[in-house]
């Protein structure tokens, strides 16, 4: 890093963090003409980055506009599908495929995806400092003028926090308190390799096309969480995100989820004969629109996961990072043109992300997630147990009459759900419906 910087170790902006909220932010500072590092703990872009495995398209073409071409995709997702899961049976209850839209996300392995980025936006005037681990903010009578690194310190007009859901700068300065358990959900994710036709045969995929399978119920029982998998070119990605809290509470280890999920028998079916290429595990900020926390102040802007910018019920999270990156660098641009860090004019980074589908769909969806963990054990546990015993019920011919069956189900679904239990989880759906609408 020492040769990038002039010798008084002084640049326009640092940026910390070359996750997609950081590669976003350097790049687009470098390509306004500023001199930009971008610093990074890891011994490379991605090392220490773990997510389930979905990129959105029209983030992607923002910041890098060939990167269909270029960047190391594994496939694009042919098909979302969702599935009610319960102990044993499972029902597929949608499947979504648009062939008009057929690129608008695609599967990514996050250590090949963040290096690539990198490379980008070094061939565009970003200075890359890897294996610097920056320990905390310089500032001088309140504003933050730099970073303290193990090696040296260096200084910047503007500081861009780019460091992930943790945010340890974001909290030096005050800007956030400790993450609670109840805002955040906890992922496990295993990769385990399987042959491309394999993979293809199983997913009812046709060559090189990708799916996104989202699974609610089944080993959660009730707790706040879903399972997913998402298809590498010749591995799958297996894992789930559940609430911190619930796993407090329950005293329930995440490993033990994932292996229940994993024996399932519609995941067991996908991965058989599979071999296992790794395990990880990083936390996803839940809180939303409600949690958000103070995303700039004189000299520094918070970008992506450090300032809690994700959608938890669409798994978006990458695109966030990259678009409030982006958003963040515009910001630094326009403080250049007017010599001016000071807070009051970096708050223009918070009224372009106002003014943005980020904080338009956080706000949408501000009380959602509230809404489902209250509820979480009927939405996550019980009814997609019951709607899979529906149809247990309603597929089996087993030589027994249907009224029966069906007279029995309704006894036990009012049996182990009271009056008043359903009507809150009424409550709550139309709450649901009239918050996202209203
Ligand atoms: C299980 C799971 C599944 C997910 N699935 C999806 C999905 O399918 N699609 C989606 O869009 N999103 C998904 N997400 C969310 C997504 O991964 C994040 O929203 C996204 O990675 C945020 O990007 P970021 O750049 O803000 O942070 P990060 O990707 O976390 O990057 C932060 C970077 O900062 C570096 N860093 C941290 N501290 C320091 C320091 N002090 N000094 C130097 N460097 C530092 C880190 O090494 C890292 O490279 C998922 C997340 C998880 C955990």
């Amino acid at each position: 890093m020492q040769e990038e910087v002039s010798k008084n170790n002084k640049v326009d902006v640092i940026v910390v963090g070359a996750g997609p909220a950081g590669v976003s932010a350097a790049v687009t500072v470098a390509r306004g003409g500023k001199k930009v590092v971008l610093v990074e703990r890891g011994t490379f872009a991605g090392s220490k980055n773990m997510y389930g495995g979905i990129i959105y398209s029209h983030a992607a073409k923002e910041i890098f506009p060939n990167f269909e071409e270029e960047a190391p995709i594994e496939r694009f997702v042919k098909k979302h599908t969702y599935v009610l899961l319960s102990k044993d049976d499972s029902t597929t209850q949608i499947t979504y495929e648009n062939p008009q839209n057929e690129k608008n996300a695609f599967v990514a392995i996050r250590a090949n995806w963040d290096k690539w980025c990198v490379e980008q936006a070094k061939k565009e005037g970003v200075y890359y400092a890897p294996e610097t681990l920056v320990r905390e903010l310089i500032l001088e009578k309140g504003k933050v003028v730099g970073i303290r690194t193990d090696i040296e310190d260096y200084f910047a007009d503007i500081v861009i926090i780019a460091d992930g859901v943790n945010s340890l700068l974001a909290k030096q300065l005050n800007l956030r308190d400790d993450i609670k358990p109840k805002n955040v959900v906890l992922g496990v994710k295993e990769v385990i390799k399987l042959k491309p036709e394999i993979i293809e045969q199983r997913l009812s995929l046709k060559n090189q096309e990708g799916a996104a399978v989202e699974l609610v119920g089944g080993p959660f029982s009730g707790m706040f969480g879903l399972g997913f998998i998402y298809t590498n070119k010749d591995s799958i990605a297996v894992g789930l995100g559940v609430s911190l809290e619930d796993l407090k509470t329950k005293k329930i280890k995440p490993y033990e989820l994932l292996e229940k999920l994993k024996s399932h028998p519609f995941v067991s079916d996908l991965i058989e004969g599979g071999e296992l290429l790794e395990y990880s595990a990083h936390m996803i900020p839940e809180g939303g629109y409600n949690c958000l926390p103070v995303l700039y102040t004189d000299g520094a802007m918070v970008v992506g996961d450090a300032a809690m910018l994700v959608n938890n019920v669409h798994f978006e999270g990458t695109n966030f990072a990259m678009i409030s990156g982006k958003m963040a660098g515009e910001t630094a641009l326009a403080a250049f043109e007017e010599n001016d860090f000071s807070a009051n004019m970096l708050c223009l980074y918070k009224k372009k992300l106002l003014n943005s589908f980020i904080l338009k769909d956080l706000k949408t969806y501000k009380d959602v997630v509230k809404i489902l963990t209250k509820r979480s054990s009927s939405f996550m546990g019980y009814y997609p147990e019951k709607i899979n015993e529906f149809f247990g019920i309603f597929t089996c011919a087993d030589g027994l009459e249907k009224k029966s069956k069906f007279q029995n189900f309704a006894k036990n679904f009012f049996r182990k759900r009271s009056l008043s239990e359903l009507f809150l989880d009424m409550t709550a759906g139309i709450k649901l419906i009239l918050g996202i609408l209203k």
